[in-house]
């Protein structure tokens, strides 16, 4: 039998890790011909015309890591070596030697072969080679065995035999004591012929196995030492070794011939043992430092992995799961929750409800670190898991009691820039398994128990499937939640100065046409993106596509200014000034390119907060006008003190101005007002001809409607700018 001591097989694999690999070489022909002994097992035989045995499988993983076909032709050992010279096979493993060099190019020994001394059965003397000196020996003629012992013991006496077989049996028949012979062969033999002859040293010169290509063949030799060198550092030459072992190695396997031998011979190998301990730890230790680099490297990568996904996993202030990774693993833990006799869980979805108040009196930076101590708080508790999804909304899964015990603690009064401030928690709960089987319809029902607390003013309030709202609205939210938002356009419905009719600006209009939904229109949209507070993404996208669109607009020398809608949720929860910054930025628009529209009720609703942040706008250059006027809670008082440069009639007025008396009023005194306070205004809504008129009469600025044109996409709004040259009509003077 052909085997490798562990020893070699150690400096096998070490001398190829250290050997370098290349890239990867291109395969030679689709097909590689691998030839070979039709009776050779355990390395290759033919299985009733299968091809089969250890180097099939070795072959086969060559070839597939060198990305070619394998075929297998085993013949007769002369019929396979002939057939390699002349080329009818590519490949064919063999032992190196140098007669075989003359004639072959052969690939780095990929396992070894080792000869032993045998000896009759009942021999007790277990010889060295020192000992064989005065003794008959019998070997194979021209054999490596016969030329090493010819040149290093000059005293053996050597029979020279045609074959293994007949060296054995003079060892059988008392015409020799000893053979020195390769042992894969040997052993076989010994047990089909059932010889009365055993083992008697040690392995003794491993010699190495090897593929062998015509000398005209270099590439095919690179491709099969870069294959193989492949199949060494991946595990793939060990698998298939590991999966032969026991028929390449029969003396581990076979209990009776362990016992016998190591009873011969036991003594010896111990020290062999030992020494080969002593050169296997050396190569161990080598083996196992490059192994630690290649393992330092792939932790490293993981690491920096593991890094990069905690980052996008993360709410990066509070440092607890965002909402996709909480459903993941709010997911695992109800799955494992539910192999418990009777599982309950509770999400709880809440707010803490001074946020607002906090970040308008005190400032973003404060609401963010009241955010981030609440947010410790929470870690500290025994939660399943917790989540932030901004807003100052926060959700955790639970054990049913755990929020009722935990909320004392989590009320406690907070720390931060000590203001000495008491959390109030607005509650939303949801029972598992009870209102829901997965954690983001637990997440959907608590939320609609939050909006049903703050909307009634309650602390806590439990799902109950009454409270749902329509259907309808929910797939929108979930179906924008999925596409967070990248699906939408904006829509450009130019602006035009009423004395000079010029085309000043265009205010940008969100379009979502969403591919099962259709069209759905921004009034049915934004305010149940507003509730869900997903609104701050709509206006990240407008604010981008407006600096995109009003840049590209100066580079061509063209003036306008476009409008963006912004909710109050964007002035007081998000850094909006940061974000118009980075777009203005990015694409290298002007901050007088860009103009706030903001809607009256949400001034009137948060008045102070909203005014620190449209001085801060206002002071970076970027004007904010006050949309829908009329239509919300206008109060001349604030509107005085606000930092606003423009008021937007609201087109219920505008419309049937011309027709109804009262509505004409409407719309003069609010132009009389708002020049009185310094304001410019524009008039949306304005439908004919009439009604420009009655504009420019009243004196206002601008006006905007589909008297002008309806809200255009970017192209036909370009086409638009090129067919009125830049003013639209002359008739509105
Ligand atoms: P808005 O900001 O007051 O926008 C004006 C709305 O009036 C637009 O409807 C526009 O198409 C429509 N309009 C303009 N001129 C005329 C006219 O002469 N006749 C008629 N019948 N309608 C006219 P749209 O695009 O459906 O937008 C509706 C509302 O949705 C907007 O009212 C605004 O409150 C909101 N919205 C639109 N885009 C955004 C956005 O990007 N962010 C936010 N937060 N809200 C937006
Ligand atoms: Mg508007
Ligand atoms: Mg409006």
């Amino acid at each position: 039998m052909i085997r490798i001591p562990h020893v070699a097989c150690l400096f096998l694999l070490s001398f190829i890790l250290s050997s370098s690999i290349a890239a990867g070489t291109a395969p030679p022909s689709d097909t590689v011909i691998f030839g070979g002994d039709r009776v050779y097992p355990p390395f290759e035989w033919d299985d009733k015309g299968t091809p089969t045995g250890f180097h099939i499988d070795l072959e086969n993983a060559l070839a597939e890591i060198g990305k070619a076909k394998a075929e297998h032709r085993l013949d007769d050992w002369p019929v396979t070596t002939h057939a390699l010279e002349t080329g009818d096979v590519d490949v064919v493993p063999m032992l190196i030697s140098d007669k075989r060099r003359e004639k072959f190019l052969f690939t780095s020994a990929f396992y070894f072969m080792d000869h032993a001394i045998y000896a009759e059965q009942g021999t007790t003397k277990i010889p060295v080679l020192a000992d064989l000196s005065g003794h008959t020996v019998a070997v194979e003629q021209t054999s490596y065995a016969q030329n090493k012992l010819e040149t290093g013991y000059p005293d053996v006496h050597l029979i020279l035999t045609g074959n293994t077989l007949e060296a054995l049996q003079a060892v059988a028949q008392h015409k020799a004591d000893y053979a020195l012979l390769t042992t894969p062969t040997a052993e076989h033999l010994i047990r089909d012929q059932h010889l009365a002859v055993r083992r008697v040293s040690p392995p003794l010169w491993p010699q190495g196995y090897a593929f062998a290509v015509r000398k005209d063949r270099p590439d095919l030799l690179a491709w099969l030492q870069n294959s193989l060198n492949q199949a060494i550092v991946n595990g793939r030459y060990e698998a298939v070794y590991n999966a032969w072992r026991d028929r390449l190695e029969p003396t581990q396997t076979s209990s009776s011939q362990i016992l016998k031998t190591s009873a011969l011979i036991a003594g010896p190998l111990l020290l062999l043992a030992a020494l080969g301990f002593g050169w296997s730890f050396t190569l161990r230790r080598r083996v196992a430092a490059r192994t630690a680099e290649l393992q330092d490297e792939l932790k490293a990568r993981k690491d920096m992995q593991a890094q990069l996904r905690h980052f996008a996993d993360h709410d990066t202030h509070t440092g607890l799961p965002e909402y996709h990774h909480f459903i993941e693993l709010g997911d695992k833990v109800l799955a494992e929750a539910s192999s418990l006799p009777s599982p309950s869980k509770e999400m709880v979805v809440f707010k803490l409800a001074e946020t607002e108040t906090i970040i308008r009196t005190f400032g973003y930076s404060t609401g963010e670190g009241i955010i981030e101590e609440f947010a410790e708080r929470l870690k500290g508790g025994h939660f399943d898991v917790t989540s932030y999804f901004g807003r100052g909304i926060f959700a955790v899964l639970c054990d049913q009691s755990t929020m009722n015990e935990a909320y004392d603690a989590l009320s406690e009064q907070l720390e931060t820039c000590g203001l000495g401030l008491y959390p109030q928690l607005i509650c939303g709960i949801a029972h598992w398994p009870g209102h829901g089987t997965s954690c983001a319809d637990l997440v959907k029902h608590a939320e609609t128990a939050l909006a049903v607390s703050i909307d009634r003013n309650h602390d806590c309030t439990t799902y109950d499937p009454t409270m749902e709202p329509d259907q309808t609205d929910l797939r929108i939210v979930a179906e924008f939640r999925k596409s967070g938002g990248t699906d939408l356009q904006a829509a450009l419905q130019p602006q035009i100065d009423l004395k000079t009719g010029s085309i000043v600006g265009a205010e940008a209009l969100v379009r979502w046409h969403h591919e099962e939904l259709g069209f759905i229109s921004p009034a049915k949209f934004i305010p149940l993106l507003e509730k869900a507070g997903l609104i701050t993404k709509v206006t990240a996208r407008m604010v981008d596509e407006a600096a995109r669109i009003s840049a590209s607009l100066r580079r061509r020398g063209i003036d306008c200014t476009i409008s963006v809608n912004v909710a109050v949720y964007d002035i007081l929860e998000t850094e909006l000034p940061s974000i118009i910054k980075a777009a203005l930025d990015r694409h290298g628009a002007l901050a007088s390119d860009l103009k706030l529209e903001l809607t009256e009720t949400s001034v009137a609703e948060d008045s102070e907060g909203i005014k620190i942040v449209l001085k801060e706008l206002g002071t970076a250059g970027i004007y904010t006008s006050i949309d829908d006027f009329g239509t919300g809670y206008s109060s001349l008082s604030y509107l005085s003190s606000f930092p606003i440069r423009e008021l937007k009639v609201d087109q219920m007025f505008v419309r049937d101005m011309v027709t109804c008396e009262r509505n004409h009023s409407i719309v003069s005194s609010t132009i009389a007002m708002a020049h009185a306070l310094g304001l410019s205004v524009v008039a949306e809504g304005a439908e004919d001809q009439e009604t420009l008129t009655s504009l420019n009469a009243l004196g206002c600025n601008r006006v905007q409607g589909y008297v002008i044109s309806k809200p255009l996409s970017e192209d036909d709004f370009n086409a638009f700018l090129t067919k009125h040259q830049g003013t639209f009509s002359s008739t509105v003077h």
